[in-house]
């Protein structure tokens, strides 16, 4: 939009060719877009549709258009797109979308989570394919092995309507189980708890069972709007998330935006690599103002509440000690302003770079609390982009070497008496869950809807026995193996 070519040309037809806004916005625009259709390189070809995109957006603007969205559907569909940022997903209206899958992506986006957060299936980066798909086409979504079929026979139909019937009959089951402890059959106790990103995700969490809050994603309190919020909006939303959840613990993440969150509001610049660049504790740190109206709204609203603060995509200890000091100075300026906060806030961090895992051992000395970010620490450690579907055979976060990670952490923050929990998507993967158990991890915290089945899952294994395969797991060469072995043990 700021291109002086193409404002020049539309200068130009306003004034000299007397056209009107609109006319001129649109010839300038398409001109500009076969100009770039006409050259040889592929990239640059490609950019004629952004054009496009662009100058169907400011069209639609000059003339009053309300922007179609994923807000106006308004029959039940299937949502089918190359593919959709956090925005989207997070707009999503659950009564009309009854599932969406896009050619782009991974399992572990911000996308991906989102919905899984909304009940809504989704099946991610499965190729442009899909995007062959017709209104009005037949289409049948497998979310739990990641399948579409499009215009299935009626063999097909039939076999996954029989499934859903009973994986929804199981569900309900576990559902009238979920508000009771989780109990190994040994009598050792986890926490389950939940991830949340809103006040509606809070009192949803209650009702499937969780015991707590292990991650509240702050960063969806600052997207889909044109400002940052401030501190008493802030207050406020926390406030209600605090209140809903009474006395039980809840880990709210500062935020942690970059990567694949983007925000209109603050310039993070166009990195080659975002994932690697100006993202979460890192932009926090040199955004103070941003930083500090947070931490300010969150101790505000902690009197009364077992309110814990996370750190996310720490890489250094002297990360962590800015992040504390800088919560000291939100503490004593609130103190000094005579608001009242909680005494004892216990502040963690996220275990999701390799580094931290590493130095486990000291940052276990520095903490209350760890909580393992599997998503990232994945993408970090196998050096695949957690959005990128051509590496998505690499983000198994089953993968010993993840699993010997996991226990690395866990054995470090006991040694010191610190608690671990994992807020990955790994943590409500019923592959992984004996898994975990069994390396003594303390806190499950994972997306609502998945806690049901993850208690029963619990409930099914003894510490003895779940340890005894976790040792297996961790001597294992792939994930490959690692799936295996579960799938062929029986619990007990
Ligand atoms: C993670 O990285 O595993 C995590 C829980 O954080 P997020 O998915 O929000 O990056
Ligand atoms: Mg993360």
């Amino acid at each position: 939009l700021k291109d002086p070519s193409l404002l020049k040309a539309v200068r130009s037809s306003l004034e000299d060719d007397r056209l009107n806004i609109e006319a001129a916005w649109f010839d300038a625009t398409e001109k500009y877009a076969l100009q770039m259709e006409a050259l040889e390189d592929e990239y640059f070809r490609a950019r004629a549709a952004d054009i496009r995109d662009v100058g169907r957006r400011v069209l639609r603007i000059l003339m009053g258009i309300a922007d179609p969205s994923i807000n106006d559907i308004e029959h039940p569909s299937i949502v089918i797109a190359r593919d959709l940022t956090p925005s989207d997903t997070a707009g999503m209206n659950k009564s009309f979308v009854l599932a969406f899958c896009t050619a782009e992506g991974g399992p572990t986006s911000h996308t991906a989570i989102l919905s899984k957060a909304l009940g809504i299936p989704a099946v991610v980066g499965i190729g442009d394919r899909v995007l062959d798909t017709h209104n009005g086409d037949q289409l049948l979504v497998d979310g739990e092995k990641g399948e579409i079929f499009i215009n299935p026979d009626p063999a097909t139909l039939q076999r996954h309507k029989e499934y859903s019937e009973l994986y929804l009959e199981q569900a309900k089951q576990n559902l009238q189980d979920a508000l009771g402890i989780a109990s190994t059959l040994d009598g050792h106790d986890v926490e389950v708890v939940a991830n949340i990103g809103s006040v509606e995700d809070a009192i949803l969490a209650l009702e499937n069972g969780a015991e707590g809050v292990g991650l509240l994603r702050t960063e969806f309190l600052y997207l889909n709007r044109n400002t940052a919020p401030n501190e008493l909006e802030q207050l406020s939303i926390y406030d209600r998330i605090l209140d809903t959840m009474e006395d039980r613990p809840v880990v709210v993440r500062t935020l942690d935006v970059g990567g694949d969150k983007d925000l209109v509001y603050i310039d993070l610049g166009k990195e080659d690599n975002p994932f690697l660049g100006w993202r979460a504790i890192r932009m926090c740190l040199d955004e103070p103002d941003i930083f500090k109206t947070q931490l300010r709204a969150l101790l505000r609203a902690s009197p009364g509440h077992d309110l814990r603060i996370m750190f996310p995509m720490i890489s250094t200890l002297d990360e962590v000690r800015r992040s504390k000091a800088i919560v000291d100075e939100a503490r004593r300026e609130l103190l000094d302003e005579n608001y009242e906060i909680a005494e004892d806030i216990q502040t963690g961090i996220m275990v999701e770079v390799p580094s931290v895992v590493v130095l486990a051992d000291r940052f276990a000395a520095e903490v209350d609390f760890f909580s393992i970010g599997t998503n990232d620490l994945t993408q970090y450690t196998m050096a695949a982009e957690r959005t990128n579907e051509r590496v998505a055979h690499l983000g198994d976060a089953c993968h010993p070497a993840i699993l010997r990670q996991i226990d690395r952490v866990i054995n470090a923050a006991h040694e010191q008496g610190i608690w671990v929990g994992l807020c990955g998507e790994l943590a409500g993967d019923p592959d992984a869950i004996p898994i975990l158990l069994g390396l003594g991890l303390d806190e499950f915290s994972m997306s609502p809807y998945s806690i049901p089945r993850a208690k029963s899952i619990i409930r099914k294994w003894s510490m003895a026995k779940a340890s005894t395969l976790a040792e297996k797991a961790l001597a294992l060469d792939s994930g490959f193996d690692v799936h295996k072995l579960i799938r062929g043990s029986t619990p007990g």
